[in-house]
């Protein structure tokens, strides 16, 4: 068997240390140069246990804010990195059957979690909970979604306690890398980032070594998705896309047999709502 092809997308409010908006806002001056280094390392931390398990193509897909975080710099010479923003599948881009396997690191817990620190869907304005087929959804769950249908699984994801819990209810396979404890929303207890970086590494050697137990998570077809969004002005502009439907004062719902063409539509649905919290 020729090595295994790993793709792993980035977040970056899982990092260990990490407790507040601020040190993941990219125009933040003083705080964030410093976490995106530790963001970046413990993305080379999962790379390097990957490699000792026996990978070897390597694609990062950085899934932060902008999408322009990881320091190139930290990571080894021949790995490969999808970087910038206005991606149609945003924190799956790039992803084929080509893979083995995928690595989440830097992870947090869906919005209305409690006790996972910077909790959030995709947009912590905008969106006030995400459900596919009836069931509240995270971004691990959606995101593993598009890569379930490309039949490739997820087998680490790295975060606080509340994240790793949430995901293994789904995917019992994932081999979970708690580094931290979340009080509340902006609060954590933390492994110091070089402990963090310590079990990433043991825990993404173990990750691969168990690739034979995972599998591709798939929402079954017909796909519902159901928006609530936080105003009921962002479900206005929400419904404007055709084909979906207003099932409540700040709900929609999409449904498509192609679990692609309903992430696409989560895509463009919140984002567009979004475009509606602008002043009026
Ligand atoms: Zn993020």
């Amino acid at each position: 068997m020729s090595a295994p092809r790993l793709y792993v997308s980035a977040d970056m409010e899982g990092t260990a240390a990490i407790a507040s908006w601020t040190q993941v806002e990219p125009s933040n001056a003083t705080e964030y140069p410093y976490y995106r280094r530790l963001m970046s390392l413990e993305v080379r931390a999962a790379i390097d246990g990957a490699r000792e398990a026996g990978v070897g193509d390597v694609l990062v897909n950085d899934s932060h804010y902008h999408m322009r975080n990881v320091l190139w710099d930290e990571l080894p010479a021949d790995v490969r990195m999808i970087y910038g923003n206005r991606k149609p599948f945003s924190m799956a881009q790039g992803i084929d059957g080509a893979f083995d396997a995928a690595f989440f690191t830097g992870y947090h817990a869906a919005i209305g979690t409690r006790d996972g620190v910077l909790d959030h869907t995709y947009t912590d304005e905008t969106l006030y909970a995400v459900r596919v087929n009836g069931k509240p959804c995270s971004e691990a769950m959606l995101n593993a979604g598009v890569l379930g249908v490309a039949g490739v699984p997820v087998v680490l994801i790295t975060g606080d306690r509340a994240t790793i819990e949430q995901t293994q209810r789904e995917m019992p396979w994932i081999t979970g890398v708690v580094v931290k404890e979340s009080i509340g929303r902006f609060a954590v207890n933390s492994l110091s980032p070089e402990a963090a970086r310590l079990a990433i590494r043991a825990g993404a050697k173990r990750a691969i070594e168990r690739l034979t137990e995972a599998k591709p998570y798939v929402f079954e077809s017909p796909v519902s998705l159901e928006l609530d969004f936080a105003h009921t002005h962002n479900a206005d502009f929400a419904e404007l896309i055709p084909g979906f439907e207003r099932t409540g004062g700040r709900t929609v719902r999409f449904v498509h047999d192609d679990y692609l063409t309903v992430f696409r539509a989560f895509n463009a649905a919140f984002r567009l709502g979004a475009a509606a919290n602008a002043p009026v």
